[in-house]
């Protein structure tokens, strides 16, 4: 173990994640796959890693952005299918047959492209089309589908296997928008049935939650599958209690130094924190290059001895300070949470989001990404 991971470390806990997809799988039912989405290093927790929980939980479909992270999936000997979401450059086209990946098309550039390839290797890749129906984002307008479909047919080594979308807002139940998308992507659903598509997806998370009629076969599960619902705080604890759908990462440090300052003292960077009374202060090792957002200056806080710890001053680099004043006996090597539990007391990715404006998925790209990760058996 190298010093840096002694001194912090995130800790994922894969039979978390494992446990998470059977749940979610149990939930949608056996009629619908679930396809486990681990782009972004797999939200922070690392791809492989979490590939192989998900795949030990029953999962065969993984979702990632691009063909460097399907490679790297492959290559790390993860089987079944793996979705390349977002795109690729026509020059990485041969990657498509030579690690059996599926690409996501959205251009005619992009199916000539994989055509050719398809052809030199004597073979026929499947492709899945992308719809925008509402994101605004990638994919074709649903009514260049009939077109794009008969280019896609009209290339020998291809095949259209299915159409796929994604929503905006899935996460609120109520919202009208992801009714209206439904109902546009219900009627695409249903005219390339008949052309041969079968495997049509549009659901992230909150429509798996929250929108069956949104199933269609196949769902694309990321932020749900690890213990986080996509509107925040309240929805995530709905979700872990009906679904039992629970976080598998912490982040853990250690204290490096305590010290007892007086009234009237600055701490940290600026001095925009000035003691109110005499202070006693721990400082940890962890600071905005670990992840941990110099916007939580002053404003975040930590979990030592089972009780919140606020930051005081600005955070640094690698470090920063924070309050123990009211709490006894803390010394150098005490375990602090940054993120996770001790006791009764939470820090979750959704609170640290709410400090700093953002969302869950943020906080555990940012932590996961930045520090090393120890997988942690039970
Ligand atoms: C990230 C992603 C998902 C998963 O979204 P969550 O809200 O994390 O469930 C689904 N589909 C696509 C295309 C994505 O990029």
């Amino acid at each position: 173990m190298t010093i840096e991971t002694a001194l912090r470390k995130i800790v994922v806990r894969p039979a978390i994640l494992e446990r998470n997809f059977k749940n979610l799988q149990k939930f949608v039912g056996a009629g619908t796959v679930v396809m486990a989405m681990v782009k972004g290093d797999a939200y922070g927790h690392g791809m492989v890693e979490a590939a192989q929980a998900f795949a030990r939980g029953g999962c065969t479909v993984f979702g990632v952005v691009d063909t460097v992270e399907a490679v790297t999936l492959r290559e790390n000997g993860v089987a079944g299918k793996i979705f390349v979401t977002m795109g690729f450059d026509p020059e990485e086209s041969g990657q498509f047959v030579k690690y059996d990946l599926t690409p996501v098309i959205y251009s005619l550039q992009a199916a000539q492209a994989l055509n050719d390839v398809a052809k030199q290797a004597g073979t026929t890749i499947k492709v899945h089309v992308k719809v925008d129906t509402g994101m605004t984002r990638l994919g074709i307008m649903p009514g260049e589908l009939p077109a794009f479909l008969e280019k896609i047919e009209s290339l020998k080594n291809l095949r259209a296997a299915g159409i796929m979308s994604h929503f905006p807002e899935s996460d609120n139940p109520r919202s009208e928008g992801t009714k209206k998308a439904i109902a546009v992507f219900s009627s695409l659903n249903e005219q390339s049935l008949k052309s041969g598509q079968t495997v049509n997806h549009i659901a992230n998370s909150g429509a798996a939650l929250h929108f069956p009629e949104a199933r269609f076969g196949m769902v694309r599960a990321g932020i749900a599958l690890y213990g986080y619902h996509p509107a925040g705080r309240e929805a995530t604890k709905v979700m872990a209690a009906t679904h039992s759908l629970l976080p598998a990462m912490e982040f853990k440090t250690v204290v490096l130094q305590v010290k007892e300052v007086e009234k009237g003292v600055g701490v940290s960077y600026g001095h925009t924190f000035v003691t109110g009374g005499r202070t006693r202060l721990a400082t940890i090792p962890v600071g905005y290059e670990n992840g941990f957002s110099r916007s939580l200056s002053n404003r975040g806080r930590v979990l030592i001895h089972r009780q919140y710890a606020p930051i005081r001053g600005r955070i640094c680099m690698n470090m920063c300070m924070v309050d123990v004043t009211g709490i006894a006996g803390v010394k150098a090597g005490d375990e602090v949470v940054v993120m996770g539990r001790q006791g009764q007391k939470e820090i979750s990715a959704d609170n640290i989001a709410d400090t700093v404006n953002t969302i869950s998925y943020e906080i555990l790209c940012m932590l996961g990404k930045n520090n090393k990760k120890e997988y942690r058996l039970g």
